[in-house]
């Protein structure tokens, strides 16, 4: 293992993986990208993969399409790729006073040139016929959106990085991150130290391990999410618009096969005996299904087809935490993902690339989200993907 770099990157996820590639795409080469487990070994490697652009805040809507912008064209960007299959994106609300939310995510979103509009019920039953549209009121259908799969995001983010020299490194934890005098210095890893005068943190779920020692703790829950995939139905078409059903805290999005892969949101905190490994809580099956069924009755007649489970991180504005530290010049952060890491994750390595190699980000405005937000301030409610309040 080398002994100096530029650059160490923590986390071989989504984020980990796609902060070493765009640090190496802007000119920082001596760069080690240390995984204590395997690449995608975990949130990304459980996640859904959905991407979509669909949100009530320029920072959240700049991150998701720049994202959706580089899955498009990621094989071009990163010689690799993401599996990334384009699909319209429909999110429903039940009642008048939940629209004001879909209305501004429309406004925000076509100030960052996202095609998306408002529908009314007859006109999300024509965009997705089998859907039951008796409770809705209205709905946002965007065309700006797909899902992918976030294995091959990450691994094909560290193949790139390697190519143009990053170190990657696995099997490889990080024990502590070195501060001196208020200025990063490296890592340490039962390997020996590595000296670096930039270190980032990207280990999801994880990320408190390594602060907590130096005196910093980030506001981030960490819930359990299951997932149950049923079999295809023969009626019903694998293209349909993957869905978001936001008061009822419930979405899916399709396989390939036409299968539905169904999400029922539920704050079930994360044990930490559970974050290697995550299992599937059967007993929820029936909740999940139950949501599946009376939005799409002819789910009914297929039966569940397999499930896992994964753990998100959430910051108390459903907005990531990234940028320096000030107490530790020389450490970024890039934790909270808020349950939208991989669809943000080429802004959030685009964006952190840009901080570190040219001091500021100009490609995306993340300056309000660095970790000082949190100090002693009202967050800003309502920035993320489920609805929190009326
Ligand atoms: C069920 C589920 C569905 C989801 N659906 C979606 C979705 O549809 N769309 C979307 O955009 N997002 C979704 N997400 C969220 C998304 O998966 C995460 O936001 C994203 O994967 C976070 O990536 P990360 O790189 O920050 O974290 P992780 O993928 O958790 O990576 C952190 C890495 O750091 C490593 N690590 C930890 N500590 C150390 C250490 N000390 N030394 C070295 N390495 C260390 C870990 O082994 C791990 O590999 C979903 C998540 C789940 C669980």
């Amino acid at each position: 293992m080398e002994n100096t770099a530029e650059a160490v990157v923590i986390g071989g996820g989504v984020i980990g993986t796609s902060v070493a590639f765009h640090l190496a795409k802007i000119g920082l080469r001596n760069v080690v990208l240390l995984e204590r487990s395997h690449l995608a070994a975990g949130s990304t490697g459980r996640s859904v993969g959905l991407i979509e652009t669909n949100y009530g805040l320029d920072v959240d809507v700049a991150l998701a399409k720049c994202g959706y912008d580089e899955f498009r064209r990621f094989s071009e960007v990163t010689g690799g790729n993401a599996e990334f299959h384009p699909r319209p994106y429909l999110e429903t609300v039940a009642a008048k006073d939940q629209e004001a939310h879909l209305e501004r995510a429309v406004e925000v979103g076509r100030r960052h040139g996202v095609r998306v509009r408002l529908v009314s019920p007859e006109e999300i039953a024509e965009a997705f016929p089998e859907l039951r549209v008796d409770d809705v009121t209205r709905g946002l259908l965007s065309q700006d959106a797909g899902f992918c799969d976030p294995h091959s995001v990450a691994t094909s983010y560290a193949a790139a990085a390697q190519r143009l020299g990053v170190t990657v490194q696995t099997k490889t934890p990080v024990e502590r991150i070195l501060v001196e005098r208020g200025r990063v210095r490296g890592v340490r890893t039962a390997a020996g130290e590595i000296r670096a005068p930039v270190v980032v943190n990207a280990t999801g779920p994880w990320c408190n391990d390594l602060l907590e020692p130096l005196g910093l703790s980030l506001p981030v829950a960490r819930w359990q999410r299951q997932i149950f995939v049923t079999s295809p139905h023969p009626d019903i078409p694998n293209d349909r618009p993957m869905y978001i059903d936001l008061p009822g805290r419930f979405y899916f999005r399709q396989e390939l096969s036409g299968g539905f892969v169904l999400g029922l949101v539920e704050d079930d905190p994360a044990q930490e005996s559970e974050l290697a490994n995550p299992e599937t809580d059967w007993a929820f099956k029936a909740r999940a299904v139950e949501a599946a069924v009376h939005r799409v009755p002819k789910l009914a007649e297929t039966s569940i087809a397999s499930a896992w489970s994964g753990v998100v991180t959430f910051t108390p504005d459903q907005l990531p935490v990234l940028g320096p530290v000030k107490e530790a010049a020389g450490l970024y952060l890039a934790n909270g993902m808020s349950g939208y890491g991989v669809m943000i994750s080429p802004g959030v390595g685009t964006a952190l690339a840009e901080m570190i190699v040219r001091g500021e980000s100009k490609t995306i405005d993340v300056s309000g989200l660095g970790y000082g937000r949190f100090h002693g301030k009202d967050v800003v409610q309502g920035a993320g993907l489920w609805l929190s309040g009326p």
